[in-house]
């Protein structure tokens, strides 16, 4: 039985397409044989950089990542016009509910409104029991463990708990948590059989 059994259940119940890989790679491919002559917007996300998609896809469409172009802020803004939007998220619970927490906004806004399809890529490790245990792995796993990988100088860092600080570099400013994709903005989960991001 696939790791993924309940929640691909409860995700399709919930109105997405759900498709599974076994490596992030093979995710990658995927994005690249269903995405063309597309703009494409990218949030922050290891799992999106493991999959390999920016370097396929930006050899057919007009792809836009803050990780990848030095004017971080401009290709924010021409990512929340794109076309198409691909991005992870913190945590997956069992009963389809994604959650996420960011500093800028930018990721959790490229959930929220603007294109014509979104893509949520998804490793293993994201997964949990429920909605309450999302909640918690966002702040209490992703949160700091981002933190740490960004080199922050916020509590977290250094006994890897969140104390939802006030220091001038937090990097958890808003959560978001995904029920049913957004009206109008038809999306897809892809499952990736893989611990992957943060
Ligand atoms: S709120 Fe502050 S302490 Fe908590 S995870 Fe975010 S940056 Fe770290």
């Amino acid at each position: 039985m696939s790791v993924f059994e309940n929640v691909k259940k409860a995700l399709e119940g919930r109105k997405y397409v759900v498709k599974e890989f076994a490596t992030a790679e093979e995710a990658g491919k995927y994005l690249d044989s269903q995405i063309d002559g597309a703009v494409v917007g990218i949030g922050g996300s290891a799992t999106v950089l493991a999959s390999g998609a920016y370097d396929l896809l930006a050899k057919h469409n007009e792809v836009h990542w803050h990780w990848k172009n030095e004017d971080q802020n401009a290709e924010r803004k021409a990512s929340a016009l794109a076309d198409v939007y691909l991005t992870s998220v913190q945590a997956l619970a069992e009963t389809g509910e994604m959650v996420s927490i960011d500093g800028t906004g930018n990721r959790v806004a490229g959930m929220l409104y603007g294109h014509k399809k979104v893509y949520y890529l998804v490793g293993t490790n994201k997964l949990v029991p429920t909605l309450q245990d999302a909640l918690v792995r966002a702040r209490e796993v992703g949160g700091p463990a981002r933190a740490k990988q960004l080199n922050r100088k916020t509590p977290c860092v250094v006994d890897g708990k969140c104390h939802d600080c006030r220091s001038p570099e937090r990097i958890c400013n808003g959560m978001n948590i995904m029920l049913m994709p957004m009206g109008g903005m038809p999306a897809e989960v892809l499952l990736i059989d893989q611990e992957l991001g943060i």
